[in-house]
């Protein structure tokens, strides 16, 4: 029988906040303010959200913001020259670069260009291939508070099965390279995925991470598996509401109020009931993302000025 409890990753995240502010404060004490740069190019309103949140929180830690904010037309010269003066700015510790950014530059070609040595988020394929030979201490901010929020909640991946699904280059690689490293058993499935349910009730750790609202029903979840919902969807019709929510009053209010609500990509309804633990939307995976970043600008700070 599961005892479906909630993956607190709220909690869990104030625990890192507090212990990075810990950290931060015995720095400054030896006179070292760890700095983290923000570069946002155009006005993507979730971005502006996103990036708002992950500045608040570096503040309240302690750490030294800086936000770059550009125009969505910014030429890639420029913004190249502008890593570059990040890179050699004794003060910055952690460069990281909001994406997605606008079409007309090279995302690739803008995150190599960060100092490996101050890249926060982890996306140089320096680090990335660091990363997956296993002699990598910081990994992306989503995968990496995942495995945080695991170990302080007692889960072993160990001899555990694990399906992702999802293979991208933010989530669901890092998550698979970092799960395999704790030594689960590791299946990356996909949009090419042939029956993805019978695929992901093999799971004993299912982590969703698609970018589809409610995707993963019950028939998904084997009885008793751990769920991560990574997705972050906001519905905005109130059927979709009422399949995802059903008997659920205060989300009724809150879409009745906003005219919309968030959801993973897990279906609520039918399976998280399934679960032994899963982390709800919201509250579970964001706030994790959030802490890490902070934990991760910490760790770069630390190598970089050798304290
Ligand atoms: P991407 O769009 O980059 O990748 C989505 C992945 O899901 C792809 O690999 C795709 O497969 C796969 N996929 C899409 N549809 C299906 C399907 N029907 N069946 C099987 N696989 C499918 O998304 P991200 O990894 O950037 O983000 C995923 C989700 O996580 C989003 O909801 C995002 O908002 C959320 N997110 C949350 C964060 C947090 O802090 N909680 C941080 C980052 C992301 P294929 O490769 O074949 O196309």
């Amino acid at each position: 029988m599961s005892t479906n409890a909630i993956l607190d990753g709220k909690r869990v995240a104030q625990e890192m906040r507090a212990d990075t502010a810990l950290l931060v404060k015995e720095l400054v004490a030896r006179g070292i303010t760890p700095g983290l740069a923000v570069v946002l190019v155009g006005e993507d309103p979730a971005s502006q959200v996103y990036v708002g949140s992950k500045t608040a929180a570096a503040r309240e830690a302690g750490i030294r913001e800086t936000t770059l904010r550009f125009q969505a037309d910014l030429p890639e010269a420029d913004l190249l020259a502008t890593l570059d003066r990040l890179n050699a700015d004794p003060e910055v510790d952690a460069v990281l670069v909001q994406l997605p950014l606008p079409k007309h530059l090279n995302a690739a070609r803008v995150l190599e260009r960060i100092d490996p040595a101050k890249d926060v988020d982890g996306f140089h394929p320096l680090n990335v291939g660091r990363l997956v030979q296993g002699k990598s201490t910081l990994a992306p901010c989503t995968p990496a508070g995942v495995m945080e929020l695991l170990r302080r909640e007692g889960i072993d991946p160990k001899g555990m099965r694990a399906v992702i699904v999802g293979r991208s280059d933010i989530v669901g690689k890092p998550m698979a390279s970092l799960l395999l490293h704790a030594h689960a058993t590791v299946t990356i499935a996909h949009s090419r995925t042939r029956d993805l349910p019978a695929v992901c009730r093999e799971a004993d750790l299912l982590v969703a991470a698609m970018g589809k609202p409610g995707f993963v029903t019950g028939e998904f979840v084997k009885e008793g598996a751990v769920v991560i919902d990574v997705g972050i969807n906001r519905i905005d019709r109130k059927e979709d509401m009422e399949r995802f929510f059903p008997g659920n009053a205060a989300r009724a209010a809150a879409f009745a109020k906003n005219g919309s609500t968030l959801v993973g990509d897990c279906d609520p309804a039918t399976a998280y009931p399934k679960a032994s633990r899963y982390t709800p939307v919201p509250g579970g995976v964001g706030p994790l993302t959030i802490a890490q970043l902070l934990a991760n600008t910490v760790m770069l700070c630390r190598a970089r000025r050798g304290a």
